[in-house]
């Protein structure tokens, strides 16, 4: 679906695309890997993460409730937010908790060393001490190393990939799919930089950004031309992008730009 024909002749002009990584170039279906814990349980940690979880319409959130798999009682969890690119806080029983990554931990003075890992890591610190990380995995689509070796016969120059994920995980996804510019540990607004600097080194051609919604609408309205997942894509996404693709693979996009 493409809202407008300006947009229909922008996609000729494209010569550079940006994606998002989760949900994008990933199927965005996590599974708990591994739990690292620091004087607490397994299951007392993991039922920590899921109720402080239980909120988030993240992926990395639904597969830590789907790990859980017992029934959450919502009056355990108050002061509930989510903080966009770094993870959740939330007060559970009579303790404050944050869920999310290094970055997140250095935000509050969490005392806690990084984990070198290729899966995305989410740490726990309860009333401000570390108490473990759970890893979790996801796959990259079927088709999208296909999709982006077509983008690169049509002609696009430069393919580029964001994410808010570690640079590990950037580094082999986008190393598996023989990406030209990968960016990782990127916060919504870094993402928004990003692809402002593409768009000044791309002044006559168009920069196209796709993305899922999830923490990244603002960089879908920046781009030239925004191009949302519209089966997983959040409403603000679908709201923002001036071009939904209606199957959420990438190689619908290789089709609008033909
Ligand atoms: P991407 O840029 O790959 O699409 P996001 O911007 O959605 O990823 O998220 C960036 C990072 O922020 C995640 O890799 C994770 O570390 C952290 N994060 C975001 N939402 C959550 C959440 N609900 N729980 C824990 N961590 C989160
Ligand atoms: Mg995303």
């Amino acid at each position: 679906m493409i809202k407008g024909g300006n947009y229909l002749e922008a996609l000729t002009c494209v010569d550079t695309v940006v994606f998002d990584k989760t949900g994008t170039l990933t199927k965005g279906i996590f599974k708990v890997s591994k739990v690292n814990t620091h004087d607490i349980s397994k299951d007392r940690l993991i039922e920590i993460a899921a109720l402080g979880e239980s909120f988030s319409n993240h992926p990395i959130a639904q597969s830590i409730v789907k790990e859980y798999n017992k029934e959450i009682d919502n009056s355990r969890i108050r002061d509930y937010t989510e903080l966009s690119g770094y993870g959740i806080k939330a007060k559970i029983d009579d303790e404050y908790v944050l869920l999310g990554n290094f970055k997140l931990m250095e935000k509050y003075n969490i005392e806690c060393n990084e984990i070198q890992s290729v899966g995305t890591v989410i740490y726990v610190a309860v009333s401000d001490k570390y108490v473990g990380s759970i890893v979790i995995e996801d796959a990259i689509k079927e088709d999208s190393k296909e999709a982006i070796k077509k983008l690169k016969k049509l002609g696009i120059k430069n393919v580029v990939m964001l994410t808010g994920d570690n640079k590990k995980v950037a580094q082999k996804v986008g190393d598996e799919l023989e990406i030209d510019e990968v960016y990782g540990g990127l916060l919504p607004g870094d993402k928004v930089s990003k692809v402002e600097e593409l768009l000044n080194n791309s002044s006559r051609n168009k920069v196209a950004f796709v993305g899922d919604g999830i923490n990244d609408a603002p960089v879908l309205a920046r781009a030239d031309i925004g191009i949302a997942m519209g089966g997983i894509g959040s409403d603000a996404a679908i709201e923002a992008a001036d071009v939904v693709l209606m199957k959420d693979s990438i190689n619908s996009l290789v089709d609008a730009i033909i």
